[in-house]
């Protein structure tokens, strides 16, 4: 059975060891102690991402991967958990690291769960990746090859226990440099060419924000300029663009850096562009068998499943690209990102329940 003081301790001792995206090394050993602990075998790569096998008991041979991220978003450390009228809270001057430790202590105590209980299991194959936070990258950088499972569950998502996940969006990020010509801004003006005006003109052609209902797009960084009595000839913009639908991504893609060329065009400018695919879109059937197994598992415990689409990336996407299905859960972690970041107990506990429910009818 879930023990949801164990799960509790489990996520507080996990919640106190720093671990910002690139700095996992000692939370990284810690996971790979736990899961040794727990029975697992475990390997660890060069990144510091943990992979954990545990044996099926129900005669199974199809692994189902479980996978969480065990970097924290930010430079946010010394976190200092504190509970509330049953919920977590840090002590509001950093995060919590509830994304994604809560999804990490929910895997290890489902795994705790099953083998007190001696309940039947498939072959557990758990990823705890690193520098999720930081475009995916530990996903990205494991050797998918290592993996066996061709489907599983990632427990890195909010909202309500019995949420599920079935797809998520391409992101294309965009970086531009915009070269005008630098002049002196009271002297001589009109031998310069300002590159911010380029830049201005030109995110101001562009569509943004939402685009639709499965498509987003953000120029989210600017940087340029020396002095005011300079007219400047340097601006760098950093955007992205997201959709559920590729033809539709390719559009807005196109719609930025048109906006860009035809800026510089108009302005005697310059620009270079690099556009780069982050991650690749992917849909799970209703029908599919993991989103059917996390269905009815929800609906035995008297949770209300939920098919939901995402906005963002998870680990999950890169799994889908090497042919590796997951459905992405709820663990209850909310205000993610910010210092009211939270987690109630019962959510905790309940996704854990969930959690296992799904596993023991893999
Ligand atoms: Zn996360």
């Amino acid at each position: 059975m879930i023990n949801s003081e164990r799960l509790v301790q489990t996520f507080l001792d996990l919640v106190v060891i720093d671990s910002p995206s690139g700095q996992e090394e000692a939370i990284s050993r810690e996971l790979a102690r736990r899961c040794a602990a727990l029975g697992a075998q475990v390997e660890r790569d060069e990144h510091w991402n943990v992979i954990a096998r545990w044996r099926a008991t129900n005669g199974a041979t199809d692994a189902v991967l479980l996978s969480a991220h065990m970097d924290t978003v930010g430079q946010d450390t010394g976190i200092k958990p504190q509970i509330r009228d049953g919920v977590i809270y840090s002590d509001g001057t950093t995060i919590l690291g509830g994304d994604d430790k809560s999804g990490v202590a929910a895997i290890l105590e489902v795994v705790a769960s099953l083998r007190e209980d001696g309940r039947p299991h498939p072959p557990l194959e758990a990823v705890i990746s690193v520098s999720e936070e930081v475009g995916l990258r530990g996903a990205r950088l494991l050797d998918k090859g290592r993996l066996t499972a061709r489907r599983g569950y990632v427990l890195d998502a909010g909202g309500p226990i019995g949420g599920i996940v079935t797809s998520a969006p391409s992101q294309d990020s965009l970086e531009a440099w915009v070269h005008g010509r630098k002049a002196h801004a009271g002297a001589e003006p009109e031998k310069g060419i300002n590159a911010i005006r380029v830049a201005a003109e030109a995110v101001l052609a562009m569509p943004l924000g939402r685009i639709d209902f499965e498509t987003t797009a953000n120029i989210g960084i600017i940087q340029g300029g020396e002095a005011t009595n300079i007219v400047p000839d340097k601006v760098y913009l950093k955007g992205e663009a997201r959709s559920r639908d590729d033809l539709k991504l390719a559009a807005q893609t196109a719609a930025m850096t048109a906006a860009l060329e035809g800026a510089a065009e108009r302005n005697d400018a310059h620009v270079e562009l690099k556009v780069k695919r982050m991650y690749t879109t992917y849909k799970l059937a209703e029908d599919h068998p993991v989103v059917a197994t996390a269905v009815a598992a929800a609906r035995r415990l008297g949770y209300t499943p939920t098919i939901k689409a995402s906005g963002g990336g998870t680990d999950a996407n890169i799994y889908a690209e090497h042919g590796i299905y997951c459905a992405i859960l709820s663990t209850g972690m909310a205000a993610v990102h910010t210092a009211n970041e939270h987690i109630a107990i019962a959510d905790m506990v309940a996704s854990a329940r969930l959690l296992e429910e799904i596993v023991a009818n893999c």
